[in-house]
């Protein structure tokens, strides 16, 4: 993809925490890009440093974390270093969030039409009341909730989960971003709901052509949305590829594990699903060596010795694991034995 088309430009991202028992490393140097118009899916476990990674981007870390390292570039231009406001002028209009649990997210005092006008008021100071109520009356056609003129005199508690979560995304699509990242917008609904969601965030990207970055822990709800994924592990990226290569090519253990572990509606319901064994590292001390190496079941010495490097396995497909090696040996060699296989 050509550079200038690209929206964001993450380089050796580093972002930690300062914590009672040692400084956390929750990203450790990661690298990506998302082009104009394109879905991109962070996936990896609870501690994989995914959400980190979409918050250090917002420049929204809480409590003791920061940045240490690295460039975070959003339409060409560097956040890292800028100011509160600087910020607060970028957020909502060029890019914005929306989180897993929209009750938390949304004040429960004001009504949800007061709430998204408030997005369109801190982006535009001098748009008339009426106006206001129009452009939140579209927004709220635009996530698909009904009857909106009835509803935008409503309270949060009155909209069930899935409603509270198409005001969430109204509210941040209001001043249309170019890029919209969504931290497990659908890990609190029903099934049913979160396909309807992921369908509505389908097709409103597909109208306003923005770009998506979407944090999950579920590979099979990346598969719904998007394009490309980046597997995250131990505070690293462990695969990228297209939507297509992970699964029909995954070149790391670990997206294996990731995808046996998709349930799947066709299988004997009598056969168990399978958890990846173990627990993530400590990212206070990680290891020295590949961090899912104590539970990969290929792992050698040279794993738990030196960190493997970003290897490229094809054009856009990229892993971290000594397996893709040239020197590595092809007898229990998942990768090697599958291109023999193919060849
Ligand atoms: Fe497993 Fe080694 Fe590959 Fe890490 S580098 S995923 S431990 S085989």
């Amino acid at each position: 993809m050509d550079q200038k088309e690209h929206i964001l430009e993450v380089r050796d991202l580093q972002t930690s925490f300062l914590t009672s028992t040692g400084e956390v490393k929750a990203v450790r140097g990661i690298s990506f890009d998302i082009g104009k118009g394109e879905s991109v899916g962070i996936v990896g476990e609870s501690g994989s440093g995914k959400s980190v990674t979409s918050l250090s981007v917002m420049q929204l870390l809480a409590g003791t974390g920061r940045i240490t390292g690295g460039s975070v570039k959003l339409n060409g231009e560097e956040l890292i270093g800028k100011s509160k406001k600087e910020m607060r002028a970028i957020r909502g209009k060029q890019v914005a969030m929306i989180f897993q649990d929209p009750m938390t997210s949304l004040n429960p005092l004001l009504t949800v039409g007061d709430q998204v006008g408030e997005m369109l008021w801190a982006h535009d100071k001098n748009i008339t009341k009426e106006d206001k109520k129009k452009r939140v009356i579209e927004l709220f056609n635009l996530v698909r909730i009904p009857e909106p003129e009835k509803r935008y005199n409503c309270y949060p508690h009155e909209f069930s989960g899935g409603m509270r979560q198409r005001v969430m995304i109204a509210m941040a699509l209001a001043c249309k971003p170019d890029l919209l990242i969504a931290d497990e917008p659908t890990t609190a609904l029903d099934v049913s709901i979160q396909d309807q969601i992921l369908k509505l965030m389908r097709s409103i990207q597909q109208e306003m052509g923005m770009s998506i970055m979407f944090i999950t822990h579920d590979l099979g709800v990346v598969a719904e949305l998007c394009s490309r994924v980046l597997v995250m592990y131990g505070g690293l990226v462990m695969e990228e590829a297209s939507i297509f290569d992970v699964f029909e090519n995954p070149c790391h253990p670990y997206t294996m594990g990731l995808i046996a572990s998709i349930p799947d509606i066709n299988q004997d319901k009598n056969k168990l699903l399978q958890p990846i064994p173990g627990s993530p590292p400590d990212m206070v001390n990680p290891p020295k060596g590949c961090p899912f190496a104590p539970r990969c079941p290929y792992a050698c010495r040279i794993c738990l010795e030196e960190l493997p490097p970003v290897m490229e396995v094809a054009e856009g497909h990229k892993s971290r694991c000594w397996l893709l090696d040239k020197d590595a040996p092809a007898k229990d060699n998942p990768f090697k034995q599958r291109k023999e296989a193919t060849t």
